[in-house]
């Protein structure tokens, strides 16, 4: 296993609709677990292929709390098949806006179903932040960022907030 590096963005390839995978080959069962050992350790809960910079349309996931048994998920093709009608606001972050953070208004419930790493397909059903975590990674694969579902104004002072601190740790690691 290896760790990966993230994109940070502002980057196209994180805008970029990300290709369906056509076989869970070895690869793949590789480069999942590479993403989960980077999601582990920046650390966060979930983490989609475009944020090292692969445009396929892979997810991890994690979002057991301290307490409670890890659940790794490896998710290959991963789709909503069910949303509730019901909506939720969660405060969110993500890998790829290191230090920023903002409410998302997303479906409280979903159900996904995804290929799993030995190409067998499963479906899960969430609330709550698993929930989110799980949108929000799909949304990944779709080129959509958290900051697109909020209005243009938090979105771009948002990204401002990261460009700024994305000078100020160039600084640093200079
Ligand atoms: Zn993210």
């Amino acid at each position: 296993m290896a760790l990966r590096e993230i994109v940070i963005a502002p980057n196209p390839v994180l805008k970029r609709p990300a290709d369906p995978v056509r076989s869970v080959d070895s690869d793949v069962r590789t480069l999942l677990d590479d993403m989960l050992e980077t999601m582990y350790a920046a650390p966060g809960i979930g983490l989609a292929a475009p944020q090292i910079a692969i445009s396929q349309r892979l997810v991890v996931i994690d979002a057991a709390g301290k307490d409670e048994e890890p659940d790794p998920m490896r998710m290959v093709n991963p789709e909503l098949v069910w949303k509730s009608d019901e909506m939720q606001k969660l405060e969110e972050g993500c890998l790829s806006l290191p230090e920023q953070w903002g409410d998302v208004v997303r479906h409280s419930a979903i159900k996904v179903a995804w290929l799993d790493e030995n190409g067998i397909r499963r479906e899960r059903e969430a609330t709550g932040l698993l929930s989110a975590c799980i949108q929000h990674e799909i949304d990944h694969l779709d080129g959509i960022l958290f900051v697109d579902h909020m209005s243009a104004l938090k979105r771009n002072m948002i990204l401002r907030k990261l460009a700024k601190w994305k000078k100020s740790k160039a600084k640093e690691d200079a």
